[in-house]
């Protein structure tokens, strides 16, 4: 039987191996952690239970086409809640805006801020599922196998039709006046870890899909994914084993051979899927040092500063997904994106989960998931990540207090945080890049490392740095197209 080790039990190796496996592979997933999800992981305390990083259930129908490809229904997996008003948005200046799919209701609160707005709004969704659509079709779920498959007369219009060259922030223009609205309709960007100042306009999808696919949430959590993808894994016969640290993957010639335990111990396999951070596996696991310097010079993500707040009193004020929306939102991006560092002024976000599920937190009690984004790891520029954190805090509640939320310290009965030092300690994310590499231009499509390496011809790869890129579904669908690769290229025998 074709054996398979997949390094990491990240969504995306999760979903590889059980897809394999159901194909009739016999496959291995190693872990360096206890348990398995990557960044989607759970931390759960005294009745508190967090989502580590995920909290927004988006484009529910890649999720569904996962389930259906493993012979499921999702439905029978998880209890998806709609989450509407999407988000509650706090400007700077005491302007509350809730984004909803309630058509009429988004008119009054567009109106309000930018009479004239709710027009370009609508013309505005129209383009993002535009955006979308095509991204779906033509973008996402293709396998790039040359640079043809990519730059042909097909599919160049994807340029123009994607407005690939366009950015993200100028494109608003063309819809809204109100700054205040550019913002709402492009903060999602930083989900792909970019800045709306230098992302391409194409990202108008993230707000289509929140609004018209809807955001969801699972009860029990976002593990409940995890949770129920490696059980349906388990059952087609793949193993987890959790607490292997992988130091090095083996290649001979052309071919990956297997893995070198951090115990010394080494294991055979006739195919090899990386699944950790794609930057970490060439830095720290494959033998070539000019490969590597490569992919550590490539455009990285932002990181965040989190913190998780099991807190011992309700906050009514605190929507499940509150965001803050910083006075100045060029100069903050600029600070994250540019100088790495945490701005003056962050916007930041506040997930609280037992809005929706009361099994999330004890009775009259709630957790506070705050992310506050920051830039990502360059060792040179010798920040203090201690200090920074607390100023993140600091920020935080000062916010909150403007909403009335004046006693939360007294409240916080536990506190984990993280930063970006966390993210590359937990989970191996190169440079601490809580989203991996950049979706920026130069970084997409054929031009986003590929699924397979370029020498060892059965050494692949799925994650959030791979093509097509970062988000639970995004890596869904890299697990499908490193499936459909490993089906044409390496049969099971
Ligand atoms: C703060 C935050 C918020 C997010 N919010 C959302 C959201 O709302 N919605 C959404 O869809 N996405 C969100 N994302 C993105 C999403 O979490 C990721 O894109 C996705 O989980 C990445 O999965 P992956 O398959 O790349 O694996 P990873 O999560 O990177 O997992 C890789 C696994 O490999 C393991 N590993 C690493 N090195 C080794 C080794 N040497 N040996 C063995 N194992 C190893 C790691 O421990 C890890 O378990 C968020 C991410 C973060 C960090």
């Amino acid at each position: 039987m074709t054996s398979v080790l997949v390094v990491g039990a990240g969504v995306g190796g999760i979903a590889v191996a059980a897809r394999l496996a159901r194909r009739g592979y016999d496959v291995t997933v190693l872990e360096k952690n206890a348990a398995p999800g990557g960044r989607c992981n759970q931390i759960v305390q005294d009745g508190h239970r967090f989502d580590v990083g995920p909290s927004l259930f988006l484009l529910p129908q890649v999720y569904a086409q996962t389930y259906a490809a493993l012979g499921e229904r999702m439905e029978d997996h998880l209890d998806l809640k709609r989450i509407d008003p999407t988000y509650h948005i706090h400007f700077e200046d005491g302007t509350v805006l809730k984004l909803s799919a309630d058509i009429n209701w988004m008119q009054e609160e567009l109106e309000a801020i930018e009479p004239g707005s709710f027009g370009g709004f609508l013309r505005y969704m129209a383009e993002g599922q535009r955006h979308l659509d095509i991204a779906l079709d033509r973008f996402l779920t293709k396998n790039f196998y040359t640079l043809y498959d990519q730059v042909n007369p097909g599919n160049l219009s994807l340029l123009t039709e994607l407005k690939l060259l366009y950015k993200h922030y100028d494109n608003l223009g063309n819809y809204f006046k109100s700054e205040k609205l550019k913002a709402v309709f492009s903060f999602q960007d930083v989900y792909m870890g970019l800045s709306p100042y230098e992302s391409p306009a194409a990202y108008s999808m993230l707000q289509y899909t929140e609004l018209a696919d809807g955001v969801w949430f699972p009860i029990g959590g976002m593990y409940r994914i995890v949770e129920s993808l490696v059980s349906i894994a388990e059952g087609h016969g793949a193993r987890f084993v959790y607490e292997s640290p992988v130091k090095q993957i083996t290649v001979e010639g052309s071919r990956a051979t297997g893995a070198v335990l951090a115990d010394g111990s080494v294991m055979h396999a006739d195919i090899v899927i990386a699944n950790a951070d794609l930057p970490y596996v060439y830095d720290r696991l494959l033998p070539d040092r000019g490969l590597a310097r490569r992919m550590m010079n490539k455009q990285f993500t932002c990181s965040a500063i989190m913190f998780y707040w099991a807190v011992g009193e309700a906050y009514p004020q605190l929507a499940h997904h509150t965001l803050f929306l910083s006075g100045d939102y060029k100069a903050s991006s600029d600070c994250i994106f540019h100088d790495h560092t945490l701005p003056e002024k962050p916007s930041f976000y506040i997930h609280v989960p037992n809005r929706t599920d009361p099994t999330a937190a004890p009775e009259g009690c709630e957790n506070l998931m705050v992310l506050v984004p920051v830039g990502c790891l360059y060792e040179e520029l010798g920040l203090d990540f201690g200090a920074l954190r607390a100023r993140a805090k600091e920020i935080a509640l000062e916010q909150l207090a403007k909403l009335g939320i004046t006693d939360l310290e007294a409240h916080i009965k536990h506190e984990v945080s993280y930063t970006p030092h966390d993210w590359r300690g937990l989970y191996n994310l190169a440079r601490g890049a809580t989203f991996g590499l950049k979706h920026n231009i130069s970084q997409l499509g054929y031009l986003r490392p590929q699924n397979r390496h370029g020498r060892y011809k059965n050494l692949y790869f799925c994650g959030a740095s791979t093509h097509p890129g970062t988000g639970v579904p995004i890596a869904f669908l890299g697990a499908e197209l490193v499936e459909e690769r490993i089906l044409k290229e390496q049969p099971v025998s």
